[in-house]
């Protein structure tokens, strides 16, 4: 991916910009770069990066004939196998590191309430968690790796970060309301990809957060403790039971994913059902309340045109159906 280049080179290449040939290399706090005629410059680390972040695991993955799995880099589409991988039909289970002694660490990606989780709904894959947040948030990567892909999304996704981790896995983050990085860029779990938001097929400002092996989805919480915010177990057994059947990208774009639906569903719902009232006491939470009325937070706070920060008076009528 190339840059345009700084001013203080600008004069310089002006005077050679003859067609676009390789000028020089020079040394930059990013490392060695390479100075293009035509005022734009790459990292010579970014040059023939060919997006295998683990030779250990590619290999692996790419020996096998039969399962002929493709993973290139491209920072212009979302899933780069062009829909072939199938990791459903997997025939043996291959050991993942999540992290490795360099890159352990993990961040949740916001600090928020799950709203919806992985699976099957409403007669349509739900291929991420739905993590509440508020426009203007901030997002950030949970483990470390490099952005492939950072730009707005056609298919449903809206704005959309994907980082490319370092034992294959790739995170998405979606919906955002602003990007924060530009793909490329080598980013350390906790760094800022960009703010939360409602962008893309959604209702309601929220962070849809994907995990992809390969382009093929896997259940966030086959590797997150979503509760307690960590990683479950270091070690990831990839095998095709924690695919689903068919779980190729191509049965993805954002038609798989209920957001817009869902809401108008649960609207409709809530009109023909009868109203439902709590009163709040002493030391009461909104999850427990929620928990208590069989219901969710933010279906609380939409009720009641709350938001998950207010304080709650003792007393008050919170509608909860
Ligand atoms: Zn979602």
């Amino acid at each position: 991916m190339k840059k345009v280049i700084g001013t203080s080179l600008l004069l310089f290449i002006y005077t050679f910009s003859f067609g676009q040939f390789a000028l020089d290399t020079i040394e930059s706090s990013q490392g060695r770069m390479v100075i293009y005629s035509d005022r734009t410059w790459e990292l010579v680390s970014d040059i023939g990066f060919d997006g295998i972040m683990n030779e250990q695991v590619y290999n692996l993955f790419s020996s096998d004939t039969s399962y002929n799995f493709v993973q290139t880099w491209d920072n212009e589409v979302c899933f780069t196998s062009d829909r072939v991988n199938d990791l459903s039909k997997l025939k043996d289970t291959v050991w993942l590191c999540v992290g490795d002694s360099l890159h352990s660490k993990f961040v949740m990606p916001f600090d928020g309430y799950i709203t919806s989780r992985y699976g099957f709904r409403k007669g349509r894959y739900h291929n991420g968690v739905d993590i509440n947040l508020e426009t203007g948030d901030t997002v950030r990567a949970c483990w470390s790796g490099k952005v492939r892909y950072s730009k707005w999304n056609e298919g449903g996704f809206g704005n959309l970060v994907i980082v490319r981790h370092y034992n294959g896995l790739e995170t998405f983050y979606a919906h955002l309301s602003k990007l924060l990085v530009a793909p490329n860029t080598e980013v350390k779990a906790g760094d800022v990809l960009g703010l939360g938001g409602n962008t893309g097929h959604s209702r309601g400002s929220h962070l849809h957060f994907e995990v992809r092996f390969y382009d093929a989805p896997i259940n966030p919480e086959e590797i997150i403790d979503l509760a307690n915010k960590t990683v479950k177990d270091q070690n990831l057994f990839v095998h095709k039971g924690i695919f689903r059947p068919g779980a190729k990208p191509s049965d993805y774009y954002m038609q798989g994913d209920g957001h817009g639906t869902e809401v108008a569903t649960v609207a409709k719902v809530a009109s023909t059902s009868a109203k439902k009232y709590y009163r709040v006491k002493s030391g009461d939470t909104l999850s427990q309340i929620a928990a208590k009325n069989h219901t969710t937070i933010s279906r609380i706070c939409q009720l009641n045109g709350i938001r998950q920060t207010t304080t709650l008076q003792i007393g008050r009528q919170l509608r909860v159906k």
